[in-house]
């Protein structure tokens, strides 16, 4: 069995962290490689290293002489780690330089930000390989760029280059421990590309698949993944068993123990993820793989909730035979750089419904309200805010959609909260349920009682 095991910020953000991550290591001989985070909080009010990463480098580009401070602090968080591991500090030297070397030469903004968040994991996974060695355990620090991680730039999320995994091969048989720095790896050109916050989950996911491990064990703070919120939902059901589809929805409305897109290297291939706890490592934790086995017994796996959407909704006389004319609405949320959630379609209306976040202004509203208006003949046009996205999600949903509906439908009338949009059918595993944000704790909270009981 061979295992690649990726620990999260939380779970190497001190010495004492690494030393239990280093335990975890020695006791397991099926662990192959290591792909590490930068550190994460040690305490509630803590900043992660990323955040003063991008504070650096917000500073620096505005001309703040703050950032030497900043530089001091980031660089302080590595030097108590190697003091606190007893691990010669003279390295910190080389972090300096580093960053002001990206400073000095990288002209481009974005890929100068790339390149400046990316320290957080490449100098975290360098004082890990040399603790490793200190504790004589053989291990070798691959960096992103040895290890041939290829990234195609999209000024977003970047997309893996499938020579990447052809390239992690060539360490499929490596003898010592690897220990590979998340969430980043090098466009073609040789420029640092950082994934989205949370993309170290995707390196381990890169790497899992790289060397053919069987399991991907992913180390947090939490054993498990919950059916709901833990801060809604009073000691939620932990889930056992979740498919990647399952998992996937979930992230997407709103879960945050997986980032969405890490589950995409592993889609074809047999390696199961295995949630697990740095703080309690032997306890099973959330297994997340192709198919779930259970979904006879559990037919919904969890319940997320999303606050503050809004919905446009267009009305004009039988829109529906007018062809293109979802394609032009669609145009303008583009082009006024909006990306969407829902669009519910009826024979005279459409609405779209997206994030409130992604509108950056009044300015910005009126604008996209005036582009529909003059680009069609409407009968109506009405915009509400304040909206909840409620997803319930389940393999086991497709099989059993009237009764999950019913179910549903009669909590909510029971409770007198109303439906502002109900989207099922699209996705087999999920319904979507929209309500008003002043009623969407309510909502989640009695839909779990039931669903989950
Ligand atoms: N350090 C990055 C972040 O804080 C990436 C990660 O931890 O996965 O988002």
């Amino acid at each position: 069995m061979k295992k690649v095991a990726k620990f999260g910020g939380s779970s190497v953000a001190n010495a004492n962290q690494i030393k239990k991550v280093v335990n975890i290591v020695k006791n397991d001989k099926e662990i192959k490689a290591l792909v590490v985070s930068a550190p994460g909080k040690r305490f509630d009010k803590d900043i992660k290293v990323t955040d003063l990463l991008i504070q650096i480098y917000t500073e620096y580009i505005n001309k703040s002489d703050q950032y030497l401070r900043t530089l001091k602090d980031i660089l302080q968080r590595y030097e108590d780690i190697c003091n606190d591991l007893k691990i010669d500090n003279s390295i910190i030297i080389e972090f300096e330089n580093t960053i002001l070397s990206y400073f000095e030469n990288i002209d481009d903004l974005f890929y100068l930000k790339n390149a400046i968040l990316s320290c957080g994991e490449n100098f975290n996974a360098q004082i890990i390989n040399l603790y490793l060695n200190s504790q004589n355990i053989k291990s070798k620090f691959l960096s992103p760029k040895e290890a041939g991680i290829t990234l195609i730039n999209t000024m977003e999320q970047p997309i893996i280059d499938e020579i990447t995994y052809k390239n992690l091969n060539r360490f499929e048989d490596f003898n010592d421990i690897l220990v590979v720095p998340g969430f980043f790896g090098y466009s073609q050109n040789n420029e640092i590309l950082t994934f989205l916050r949370g993309g170290s989950d995707i390196t381990g996911a890169i790497v899992a698949r790289g060397i053919n491990a069987d399991i991907y064990e992913n180390y947090t703070d939490q054993s498990y993944i919950y059916s709901a919120d833990p801060n809604i939902i009073d000691s939620p059901k932990p889930v056992k068993n979740i498919s990647f589809e399952e998992m996937r929805e979930l992230s997407y409305n709103g879960f945050g123990i997986f980032q969405e897109d890490a589950v995409e290297p592993l889609l074809n291939t047999n390696i199961n993820i295995q949630v697990k706890n740095t703080n309690d490592p032997y306890i099973g934790g959330t297994v997340i793989s192709a198919k779930r086995k259970d979904t006879d017994k559990n037919k919904i796996v969890g319940i997320s909730c999303v606050d503050n959407m809004i919905s446009f909704n267009v009305t004009e006389y039988l829109l529906n035979r007018k062809s293109g004319y979802t394609n032009r609405l669609l145009d303008i949320f583009r082009y006024n750089h909006i990306s969407i959630e829902h669009i519910p379609t009826g024979i005279d209306s459409i609405s779209v419904i997206f994030k409130e976040e992604q509108i950056k202004s009044k300015a910005h509203k009126e604008t996209l309200i005036n582009n529909i208006k003059n680009t069609f003949n409407l009968d109506d046009l009405s915009v509400k805010e304040h909206l909840s996205s409620i997803a319930i999600v389940g393999s086991g949903i497709n099989e059993n959609r009237v009764d999950i509906l019913y179910e549903i439908i009669s909590i909510l009338k029971k409770e007198k909260i109303n439906i502002e949009y109900l989207i099922q059918g699209a996705s087999k595993t999920s319904i979507f349920i929209i309500v008003e944000n002043k009623f969407s704790k309510k909502a989640l909270s009695k839909l779990y009682e039931s669903l989950f009981k």
